[in-house]
């Protein structure tokens, strides 16, 4: 079983290495016709700032850098990879953090805040339906009120134009040969970001959320302001959340458990298992051409484990 993980504990903390970034051959638990299934180890690049987080925003800390900011702002819920990235990142780069996390506080914090405060994030909880409107003038109006000028907005999940270009430099560190390349898809950046980057593959998102058909539209949008061109490679498959987004069931943790114990390679509950549990079931219905080759992402996302294993068993028992 690949290791818990042991986020925040390393007091040195280094710098992220794309080089990690291996693609390597994996095996399906229910291998059907001769489809071939690689997975690109973005995951290994950071233990905190992991996976495609690191993609979302290393330009957006350029820019912020550049534009002489010393404090990063952003969104999230209270399990949120990106707000773990941020907090990671600003740390390591010498941002203060500020996170405003969806909901309620609950002591004692959960693994993920309890992380970001041991990075110094400052965090600040907005009701559920004050957070609805962050899209708006008006939250930002109160944002820039209350934090002040002088902090840099990161949107939820990092998505913005930096993040997809970001994100169009993964497929370039793929070095195998292959005829699909897969994503699991929240608000749809990393995606983007894929099909910018590699315009003569064919690029498959799978919605974590349920209703994800709203992704199909802001991936359209984010790619016309990122790069203004339209594409037509891809599709986004919103069949796989499972019940909705963080939500899992039986079948799911089965699959979990069975590819990890084949591969020794550990996936998260909420976005790489549903994508490979995806890719198992369009295998299973011959949905890839024969001989075809798929390349699946490992967006990282490890650090939510922790929090969510506490959510399935809550009474401490802890199954794996
Ligand atoms: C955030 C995240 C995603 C979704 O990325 P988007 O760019 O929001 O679509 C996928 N996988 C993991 C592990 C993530 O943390």
């Amino acid at each position: 079983m690949a290791g818990d993980v042991n986020y925040g504990i390393s007091a040195e903390m280094s710098f992220p290495d794309e080089s990690k970034a291996a693609t390597q051959e994996i095996r399906m638990p229910e291998p059907v016709n001769d489809v071939k299934v690689y997975l690109n180890r973005i995951d290994l690049v950071h233990q905190q700032i992991s996976g495609n987080k690191w993609f979302k925003l290393k330009y957006n800390l350029q820019l912020a850098r550049q534009l002489g900011f010393d404090k990063l702002l952003t969104f999230g819920g209270a399990y949120s990879n990106h707000i773990a990235a941020t907090a990671a990142a600003g740390k390591l780069y010498g941002f203060r953090t500020i996170g405003i996390i969806r909901g309620e506080q609950h002591l004692p914090l959960n693994p993920t805040l309890d992380f970001v405060v041991e990075q110094k994030m400052e965090i600040h909880y907005y009701s559920r339906a004050f957070f609805r409107t962050r899209n708006t003038l008006e939250f930002f109006d109160n944002i820039r009120k209350r934090f002040g000028k002088d902090v840099y907005i990161l949107p939820e999940g990092g998505t913005n134009e930096l993040a997809v270009k970001g994100c169009s430099e993964i497929p370039g560190m793929i070095d195998s040969e292959y005829d699909y390349l897969c994503t699991a898809c929240g608000t749809g950046g990393t995606i983007s970001g894929l099909i910018a980057g590699s315009e003569k593959k064919k690029i498959i998102g799978f919605s974590a959320l349920k209703g994800g058909d709203f992704l199909i539209r802001d991936v359209e949008n984010l790619l016309m302001k990122s790069t203004g061109k339209k594409f037509n490679n891809w599709i986004i498959n919103t069949d796989y959340h499972c019940g909705g987004y963080a939500k899992v069931n039986d079948e799911l943790l089965s699959f979990k458990e069975k590819f990890e114990s084949i591969n020794g390679i550990e996936l998260d509950y909420i976005y790489t298992v549903k994508m490979l549990y995806g890719i198992q079931d369009m295998i299973i219905k011959r949905q890839f051409e024969s001989g075809s080759k798929v390349v699946a992402i490992h967006t990282g996302g490890i650090q939510g484990n922790v929090g969510m294993r506490m959510r399935l068993h809550p009474t401490g028992f802890i199954k794996q």
